[in-house]
């Protein structure tokens, strides 16, 4: 566990107050960044926190998928990247991802910040309250925490305002559905996801945001649009090389969002929204990182 890891109220100044869960195009060129290890009940992240300062806020970031990005969707510790986050003192994080458009009107280039997530995911450890024991030993009790509005308003807002001041008119919720990956979807998976009415498709927002709810953090989901799915295009589907060339080319504008947004968000002892008490009334078992 980091060393500085302190709770909304401690004294102690913390290691970073919001997290970007995402690559190092985020944060490679800023001029003060600290490399710092967390270890977690649930094993290490997916790599280290880098700490900078972002207008004078603090900012964690985390490479989701490894430095070298060797993790695929299904392999990546999500448990232990939402805990490391917070075990720094973070409490509000933006997850930035690369999606599938089920709409031809969503094409490569938009950003849409979704309102509701569907899960289709097959293999993922998705809860902290799972019924095992920690290695402090405390046991997590029963609880359910509801995802019905898995967002933080107050962050969706932050984005929004960010891309808009970026004048990269956004697309304003909207239902992210979550696939098992690695593969991409067929075009019958592709078509049925659109028919429900579903707008982007991805591999790694869930379980982030709801682990995120489970420790009482703010999660804001920025979904940048890399290409259509195989339902909503007519040629030969997607490909990998389609994604990374178009995130490329997207990655400046929306690293400005993602800064502009961190500005946009409230000190953390000031949030006011219902994901500061996913909790209220529930005895975790364990204490919060
Ligand atoms: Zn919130």
């Amino acid at each position: 566990m980091a060393t500085n890891a302190n709770a909304d109220t401690g004294h102690r100044s913390p290691g970073a107050e919001i997290g970007v869960i995402g690559g190092s195009g985020f944060y490679s060129f800023l001029d003060d960044v600290t490399e710092v290890r967390v270890d977690t009940p649930y094993g290490p992240p997916s790599d280290s926190l880098f700490l900078g300062e972002i207008g004078g806020r603090k900012v964690a970031f985390l490479p989701r998928h490894g430095r070298g990005h060797h993790l695929p969707p299904h392999r990546i510790n999500y448990r232990a990247n939402l805990w490391a986050l917070r075990s720094v003192g973070v409490r509000q994080v933006l997850g930035p991802c690369a999606v599938g458009g089920l709409r031809p009107e969503y094409g490569p280039g938009t950003l849409l910040v979704p309102d509701q997530f569907v899960d289709r995911t097959k293999s993922r450890a998705q809860t902290y309250f799972d019924g095992l024991p920690l290695p402090s030993g405390e046991l997590p009790n029963v609880v359910h925490v509801s995802p019905a509005d898995p967002y933080c308003p107050r962050g969706r807002r932050a984005a929004l305002a960010a891309a808009r001041g970026r004048l990269w008119e956004p697309v304003d919720g909207g239902t992210l559905v979550v696939v098992e990956g690695p593969r991409f979807s067929t075009r019958a998976e592709s078509r049925w996801h659109a028919a429900m009415g579903w707008s982007v498709v991805g591999m790694t927002g869930h379980p982030e945001a709801m682990l995120a709810r489970e420790l009482e953090l703010c999660y804001t989901s920025l979904t940048l649009v890399t290409d259509l799915d195989a339902g909503a295009e007519a040629g030969e589907g997607v490909s990998h090389e389609e994604v990374l060339k178009v995130f490329a080319s997207n990655v400046d504008r929306l690293r400005d969002v993602l800064f502009d947004a961190v500005g946009e968000l409230p000190a953390n002892e000031e949030r006011d929204c219902l994901c500061r008490n996913a909790l209220a009334g529930m005895d975790p078992g364990f204490a919060l990182p």
